[in-house]
């Protein structure tokens, strides 16, 4: 399938369940997200993927692409036009702000198709929140990924902080008391390969949070609209690992 061709469609199915939405007072946010009247006449983007399960099968088979170098190639000025007529992302990836890894590349996806929040650690904030629920609610991304990654550097500065007390300077340390939450138990466990199960740790206690926030995510999630999935990225590899 060609994702240039696919980013080129002529209609627009925002599927979304926008009664509700628009009686939440979220119906200014969608309009805004879409085309403004002086645009020239270029039909919107089309969404790659339309259900949660396709949209995590076309992730997974982008990295399959990515991990054995045969990304798509990719004119990025083509499909140019239409985004500026709206956005369609089929996913939403909650990545680690870690240079290493760039979502794009490793899922093999070109300009809007992916919603991407990165914060060292992946974890879920206030404002990294209200940007899910508006990807989710308002541009109808299909499936949200949580995704970690191997010698990620804010889990080995969270596991020095609970095991050694360890502090950290300026605002380093609110990522790390942010982070305690979901890896005390498994710092605690201690035992081999600790630092990779806490990088598991950490995205199962994300995916719990995203899976069940109301009053957006998780109304969705119950209505089988969004999935919420976590994977790990294997550096070494390059393979984006479920968990
Ligand atoms: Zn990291």
């Amino acid at each position: 399938m060609c994702d240039i061709c696919d980013s080129t469609g002529i209609t627009h199915p925002h599927g979304l369940s926008r009664r509700g939405l628009f009686a939440a007072g979220v119906g200014g946010l969608a309009l805004a997200a879409t085309a403004s009247a002086s645009a020239p006449a270029f039909a919107q983007p089309a969404r790659s993927a339309e259900t949660p399960d396709a949209a995590y099968a076309r992730l997974m088979e982008g990295n399959a692409r990515y991990v054995s170098g045969k990304m798509n190639e990719r004119d990025f000025s083509v499909g140019r036009a239409a985004r500026t007529q709206g956005q369609a992302p089929f996913a939403a990836i909650l990545g680690c702000a870690d240079s290493r890894i760039a979502p794009e590349l490793a899922f093999d996806q070109g300009p809007g198709e992916l919603f991407v929040v990165r914060v060292a650690g992946n974890f879920v904030t206030p404002d990294g929140l209200g940007s899910l629920e508006y990807g989710a609610a308002v541009l109808g991304t299909k499936v949200i990924m949580v995704l970690g990654h191997t010698s990620c550097g804010a889990i080995g500065a969270t596991i020095g902080a609970l095991q050694k007390g360890n502090t950290l300077p300026g605002h380093i340390a609110g990522l790390v008391t942010s982070m305690k939450p979901g890896l005390e138990a498994v710092v605690k466990a201690g035992g081999a390969d600790l630092e990779q199960r806490a990088v598991v740790a950490n995205v199962q206690a994300n995916m719990k949070r995203l899976q069940t926030e109301k009053p957006i995510l998780g109304d969705m999630v119950s209505a089988g609209k969004l999935k919420v999935v976590g994977a790990y990225y294997d550096l070494a590899s390059g393979k984006v690992v479920p968990v």
